[in-house]
């Protein structure tokens, strides 16, 4: 083994908090800094756009400047510094591309991201003294063709030789799909009979994102189950049949969440804050939350919320479908969102006065609000990568209620009455009855049984979603691709045993210094229980099917199970089973004071449309050509930015990423060589309904005690016969 660190570079379009328009921008402003308190030494290659605040540019760096061939074309490029919590951003440079109000949504996006990927493997041998990259780790279709330039055309030269590619999968729905004419005009590959078939994906189209499929010594996604999903050809948008090929390679890394960001103990954005042991701070952001949005303040409603892009991939059919239902059974539902489906969420709002509200907008403040204040999280998407939000919610207590795809499956674990464990609901097929059931189990619960209600909320607050467990399956991949790397994390100083006297020769070794210092986890004290619906809401309430006596075990010492509460030692601790099973109260709640929503970026209606573009995201979306209708999306900080048009691609923007410090029992999914192997062994088990639970399979005992069906229809979604589609354009 050498002493070389793993040295990464990581290339994204987007990296919060310069740049972020979704979930890659969030990956890329945490993952990183994640792995480098893993060990690893990472540089992070982003475009640097115009919408880039001076905040940064100001402090950014000229380290090297050069210029990149692009078909016939010679190109300049700039590297700009930047360095940021131990993170390096080398920023690419070029006016001409990237000096623009938005980072995505114009005709030449092909050539732009190309000129983007092949700047970055040219870069490789830019990069500051020392550093020497082992992998190369690129990101949805904008990197795509990184690793192609770099076997096409770098391949041979020895600082490449050694270079291992990594592709991530953040959506597959957008694969950079051109004509290919782009071949020889942009690429210049069209004479290399290889890569011109392997990019080729059909008569008259090239696809960046195949590209690297082919030509990555690795692909990730981000969950497990999308990465078997996108193998089917009901997810894998034309590729699955390259990632079955490839399937010896694909694994799949759950995403984690900005555990500082996202604390109900310290958020200042909410009404009271509250931690898994003094639950009391909920209620009053749950009445106060009712309050805001003009709703009834009454406890004895289970408040459910959805903060989402209202489009069909969050599920909005099925919500459309059943919100009747919902509503006259009882249930409150808020909605955040903005999107194709802004039209019916008016329309129930204003049915269901007092019980139903929608704020169609983007305001990360109330997301902050709504997660804190419900009692129910609904997700009930078609598709999801991965999901931030159901994590989100499970840390602010919120019960998750999900259709079971993708990071959903892997991240809720389902109810079971019997044995009490679960995170949230889940129901399985693409069906608002399924998802209308899943919501009353939800409520039946809610109104009934008190005591495993409240269960189920410290299990979701339990769960680790930290990045500390996704840095070290993305560390075991590398270490996959470079066995010669150890990267096992060097141990805390504070772990070192006193030296021994040096006089003394002892036959023992000099007694280890103790332990960190961990409180057992006070048991929680019990949180209020709900209070009994009131009559009414009990008669407006369905009759309960037969349901089984709630289990009294697993209620009846909450604490104990939950006790997964971190101290400030708590990665040291992690290294120490003893240790770990003290599981230590949290001490230090650091004040998350959150950063304004990460610059959003915006996407427009593009200013022409090259006829030679097409995007696989139009397919999906299926109104194809207006995938490249884009919408106007305005750099929004807290305060919501009212779209003009009604798609959005708009995201909460977290603040700075936080490595939390313990991992899930969930075994690495990493084809971890083995001293990796050993160092997941190190990892604290989590808590026993949690993380750990989530990939097994799902508890068969679900009641299903249904309302009554909605008398009246609901309406058809506007947008749904209407051609325009929310599309992601990235
Ligand atoms: P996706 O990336 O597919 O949109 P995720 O669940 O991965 O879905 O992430 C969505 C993020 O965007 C969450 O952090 C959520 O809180 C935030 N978000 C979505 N819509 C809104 C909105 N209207 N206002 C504030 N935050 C929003």
């Amino acid at each position: 083994m050498s002493d070389k660190k793993m040295q990464v570079v990581f290339a994204s379009a987007e990296a919060a908090p310069f740049v972020k328009t979704g979930g890659l921008g969030d990956v890329a402003g945490s993952l990183p800094r994640a792995l480098v308190a893993a060990g690893a030494d990472v540089i992070v290659m982003v475009p640097k756009y115009g919408t880039i605040a001076p905040e940064y540019t100001d402090r950014m760096e000229h380290v090297a400047d050069f210029y990149v061939s692009l078909g016939w074309r010679n190109e300049y490029c700039g590297l700009e510094r930047l360095v940021i919590d131990g993170v390096t951003y080398l920023f690419i440079d070029n006016e001409r591309y990237f000096k623009r109000d938005y980072p995505y949504g114009f005709f030449d996006d092909g050539e732009r991201f190309a000129f983007f990927s092949k700047a970055v493997t040219e870069s490789l041998q830019h990069l500051p003294e020392g550093f020497q990259c082992d992998v190369l780790h690129c990101n949805d279709w904008h990197t795509a063709l990184a690793p192609v330039f770099l076997r096409e055309f770098y391949q041979g030269l020895p600082l490449y030789e050694r270079v291992k590619t990594v592709f991530s999968i953040h959506n597959i729905a957008f694969q950079g799909q051109y004509a290919d004419t782009i071949l020889n005009d942009i690429l210049g590959m069209a004479h290399i009979p290889n890569a011109a078939r392997q990019l080729r994906c059909d008569e008259r189209s090239i696809n960046y994102m195949q590209g690297a499929l082919d030509y990555s010594d690795a692909i990730t996604t981000v969950s497990p189950s999308y990465a078997w999903e996108i193998q089917t050809p009901e997810y894998g948008e034309g590729l699955d049949g390259i990632l079955r090929r490839r399937s010896n390679v694909l694994s799949g890394i759950l995403n984690g969440i900005d555990t500082d960001a996202w604390n109900p103990a310290t958020d200042p954005m909410i009404h009271a804050n509250y931690s898994a042991a003094d639950m009391s701070g909920k209620k009053a952001c749950k009445a106060a939350l009712q309050e805001e949005l003009g709703l009834e303040v009454r406890d004895d409603r289970p408040l459910m919320v959805m903060v989402t892009r209202l489009t069909r991939q969050k599920g909005m059919d099925l919500v459309t479908y059943a919100l009747d239902r919902i509503l006259s059974g009882g249930v409150q539902v808020a909605v955040l969102g903005t999107g194709d489906y802004e039209e019916p969420m008016r329309y129930f709002a204003n049915k269901y006065p007092g019980t139903c509200a929608a704020r169609i907008t983007f305001d990360n403040a109330l997301s902050h609000r709504m997660y804190a204040g419900a009692d129910m999280f609904l997700m009930p998407s078609l598709f999801e990568p991965c999901g931030l939000s159901q994590m989100i919610a499970m840390r602010y207590g919120t019960l998750p209620v999900v259709r079971e795809t993708g990071g959903l499956r892997d991240t809720v674990a389902p109810y079971n009455q019997f044995t009490g464990e679960g995170t949230g609901f889940t129901f399985a097929n693409f069906n608002g009855d399924e998802m209308g059931d899943a919501v009353f189990r939800g409520a039946r619960l809610y109104w009934d049984d008190h005591a495993a209600w409240d269960q189920l909320v410290q299990n979701a607050m339990a769960a680790d979603f930290s990045w500390v467990r996704s840095a070290d399956e993305y560390m075991n991949l590398y270490h996959n691709l470079h066995p010669e790397i150890d990267i096992t994390k060097p141990e805390p100083a504070v772990q070192e045993p006193e030296p021994a006297e040096p006089v003394a020769v002892e036959a023992e070794p000099a007694a280890p210094a103790p332990e960190p210092v961990v409180t057992e986890a006070e048991p929680a004290p019990k949180t209020e229980q709900a209070a009994e619906p009131a009559d009414d809401a009990k008669a407006e309430a369905p009759a309960k099917a037969d349901e089984p006596a709630p289990k009294a075990a697993p209620v009846a010492e909450p604490a104990k199970k939950t006790a997964a509460k971190k101290t400030t030692a708590s990665k040291t601790a992690a290294k120490k089973p003893a240790a770990r099973k003290t599981a230590a109260t949290k001490s230090t709640a650091t004040k998350a004071a959150e950063k304004p929503a990460a610059k959003a970026t915006a996407t427009k209606p593009a200013a022409s449309k090259a006829a030679a573009t097409k995007t696989t995201a139009a397919k999906a979306t299926a109104t194809k050509a207006t995938a490249a209708k884009t919408t106007a999306k305005k750099p929004s900080t807290a305060s919501a930015t009212k779209t003009a048009t009604k798609s959005t691609t708009t995201k909460a923007a977290p603040a700075k990423a936080a490595a939390a410090k313990t991992a899930p029992a969930k075994a690495s999914t990493s084809k971890a060589a083995t001293s990796s192997a050993a160092k997941a062994t190190a990892k604290p088990a989590a808590p026993k309904t949690t993380a750990a639970k989530a990939a097994t399979p799902k508890a068969a005992a679900q009641d299903s005690s249904a309302a009554t069906p909605a008398d009246k229809p609901a309406p058809k979604a506007k947008s749904v016969s209407a051609a325009k589609r929310t599309t992601r354009k990235r």
